[in-house]
């Protein structure tokens, strides 16, 4: 540490993301990418874009903003865009948070990084023993509540009428963060009409195979979008640059595409579920692009550094509620055979 670093951040821990090798050696099944590339328009479109470098992107993000409003049934001044929802949520803990926010002990870990960069002091709700949430426990808070849905690491939904209950028992703000809201079809933007303290968060990284673009948006009512415009335009006004708007906007025309990669990845899901039982896993009902699952008998610290000598990288959290677990992000049908062929022989020699 530098003598220059503000006190206030010299016991800031800052979030730790998922290894990123920059070679081809594994294959990658730790932080949740699409296994597919985009769509060839969406391509096609970033590299068109790139001849405009020279000049600097649109604050407002039209190209993008103006269609995805329309996408979503929503007007245009209810959507906002980020880069990648990481910075959205930024925002939001920065300009919509006061004094505490609510979270639960095993979700998104950035939540609890930007409570402490932020100064807010954290409100932590523990999930149930079987690790989903109790709608209920967030009821009269009197704080910004923050809900992963599906939950990370967790895969595991609350129903929208779940959500509707949590809008309806609560003054304040409750933002829904829906990384991974495309593999399920829970999504509670519908409930923006009903709730003024609703705020939906989203991102392009995983259902639409755009993590390396970095776009992330959030959808309210106009007053808080308008709030958000404000703190952005604070700190950077050309958030997302040219080729991403460029490649968002592309992506919503190829909606075939990205539900057929959707449904191959569920199908994946749920023939991985079904193989690791067989091998004496049990895994949560997770409803996005990754299971949480463990082994009966096999340290989960095990599996994972044992996997990743034979070049398959899964994400293993050290957390005492967790340890036991992996969460693996679901690949190509190839990838899940490589998979499982490597859990077979690493239980082999364990047990
Ligand atoms: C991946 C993820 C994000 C961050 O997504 P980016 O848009 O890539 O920044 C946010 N929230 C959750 C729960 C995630 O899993």
């Amino acid at each position: 540490m530098s003598r220059f670093l503000n006190s206030r951040h010299e016991k800031l821990e800052a979030y730790v993301p998922g290894e990123q090798p920059q070679n081809q050696k594994y294959i990658k099944l730790n932080t949740n990418e699409n296994p597919f590339p985009p769509a060839p328009d969406v391509i096609a479109a970033i590299e068109e874009e790139s001849k405009r470098l020279n000049l600097y992107s649109d604050p407002e993000c039209n190209v993008f903003l103006n269609p995805f409003a329309s996408y979503l049934g929503l007007q245009r001044n209810q959507v906002f865009a980020g880069n990648g929802s990481d910075e959205v949520l930024a925002i939001i803990f920065q300009s919509l948070c006061e004094e505490r926010v609510a979270f639960a002990d095993i979700t998104y870990g950035f939540y609890k990084v930007y409570a402490e960069l932020y100064g807010l002091n954290a409100e932590i709700i523990p999930l149930r023993s079987d690790l989903t949430i109790d709608p209920t426990d967030y009821y009269n808070l009197n704080c910004t509540i923050v809900i992963a849905n599906p939950n990370a690491p967790t895969g595991t939904t609350l129903k929208k009428e779940e959500i509707r209950g949590i809008c309806e028992n609560n003054n304040s703000l409750i933002v829904i963060d829906e990384a991974y809201i495309d593999f399920t079809n829970e999504s509670v933007i519908e409930l923006l009409k009903e709730y003024s303290n609703l705020l939906v968060v989203g991102t392009f990284s995983k259902s639409r195979s755009l993590a390396g673009a970095r776009l992330g948006y959030a959808a309210s009512n106009s007053e808080i979008i308008k709030d958000m415009n404000k703190i952005k335009f604070s700190i950077n006004p050309y958030n997302v640059n040219r080729m991403t708007l460029a490649a968002a906007a592309a992506s919503l025309k190829d909606n075939d595409y990205y539900e057929e990669c959707i449904k191959t990845i569920v199908a994946n899901r749920e023939y991985l579920k079904e193989e690791l039982k067989k091998y004496g896993f049990s895994t949560l009902d997770s409803k996005a692009n990754f299971i949480f699952t463990k082994h009966e008998r096999v340290k989960g610290q095990t599996i994972y550094l044992k996997l990743k000598e034979k070049g398959i990288l899964v994400r293993w959290f050290s957390g005492e509620r967790i340890k036991d677990y992996l969460r693996i992000s679901i690949g190509t049908r190839d990838d899940i055979c490589k998979l499982i062929e490597g859990i077979k022989e690493i239980l082999e020699e364990e047990i």
